[in-house]
């Protein structure tokens, strides 16, 4: 079995960290928050005193941070002590830019990397049937499948390095989009007269069909398990999807993409989170855009 550094043991990391426990490897652990260090003990997780020793005898690095600034301050200051032939696997979610610079610091000093982000959230993560989105050469990849394997369902090479965070970022601009799209026909239906119900029928069975709308319904009563029928609890929370569609937005203008409704996703998403709902999950959208006023 394998010795893994696992660095950033928030909601996602903590759980994913506690699934290669339970798959028989020594997971080292750390994290700058003492709560997080205590679930990760409680969950087997053995804590190192600061992110150079857990991956010191590491094979396997991975890092679960909150954006690229935190994965490249976390590589600068470990790539120099890490085991020669050590893989370093970046599962956050951060700009393009970033992924293929943390790529660069690895290669430097003669580590092999891949960025992973993940789709399926807290649950998948438990659960361990996580999205990992994969860029990074072929080599770097075939070693890392076998412990993405061990945390999720579904492991795709999306190509070389930062081609993850592409897949990642493009993903969840649909999503984004799709969601209002859906949110914005039921908010139409209910000033028509239509219900949710006859909406759902014939949208999920024709043209109008997506996974906003047959997964995760943004109004109660269709789709039991969706976070409509909990007070929009996340989920997936309207803080991530607008951290999602900013770095869509960043990474379309650095490659002079026109996107112009992930724009306006992330233009409603940001009114959204500035009313107060960044905690709310991101399919809440429904509600404000129900109470807007129609412009023009
Ligand atoms: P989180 O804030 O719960 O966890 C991040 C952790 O990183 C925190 O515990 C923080 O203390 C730690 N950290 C920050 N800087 C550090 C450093 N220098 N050294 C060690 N630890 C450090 O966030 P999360 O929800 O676990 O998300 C992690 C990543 O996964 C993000 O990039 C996010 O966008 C992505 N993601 C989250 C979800 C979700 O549903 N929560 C879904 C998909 C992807």
């Amino acid at each position: 079995m394998t010795t893994v550094a696992f660095i950033g043991l928030g909601h996602m990391g903590n759980p994913m960290a506690a699934n290669l426990v339970k798959a028989g490897h020594t997971v080292l652990g750390f994290d700058l928050l003492p709560e997080n260090l205590d679930t990760a003990k409680g969950n087997g997780v053995t804590i190192a005193a600061n992110a150079e020793a857990a991956v010191a005898d590491a094979e396997v690095v991975i890092t679960m941070l909150p954006a690229g600034k935190h994965v490249l301050s976390v590589y600068e200051s470990v790539v120099k002590t890490a085991k020669n032939g050590a893989l370093f696997i970046d599962s956050s979610t951060i700009d393009v830019d970033s992924a293929r610079k943390a790529h660069d610091i690895a290669q430097k000093n003669g580590l092999l990397s891949v960025d992973a982000p993940v789709s399926g959230g807290i649950g998948g993560a438990a659960a361990g049937t996580l999205t990992f989105m994969v860029g990074g050469s072929t080599e770097a990849f075939v070693k890392a499948e076998p412990v993405l394997k061990q945390m999720g369902a579904r492991i795709v090479h999306c190509g070389e390095a930062g081609n993850g965070q592409a897949a990642k970022i493009c993903n969840n601009m649909i999503l984004g989009i799709s969601m209002i799209g859906v949110s914005e026909a039921f908010a139409l239906a209910e000033k028509l007269g239509l219900s949710h119900q006859a909406l759902f029928d014939v949208a999920s069975t024709s043209s109008g069909q997506c996974w906003s709308l047959t997964t995760y319904c943004p109004v109660p009563g269709p789709v039991p398990a969706s976070p409509a029928n909990n007070g929009y609890k996340p989920g997936f929370a309207a803080a991530l999807m607008l951290k999602d569609l900013k770095l869509s937005q960043e990474a379309a203008n650095s490659v002079g993409a026109a996107t112009p409704l992930g724009a306006h996703a992330e233009e409603i998403y940001a009114q959204f989170g500035a009313a107060g709902n960044e905690g709310s999950d991101f399919s809440g959208i429904i509600n404000y855009l129900r109470d807007a006023k129609r412009q023009g």
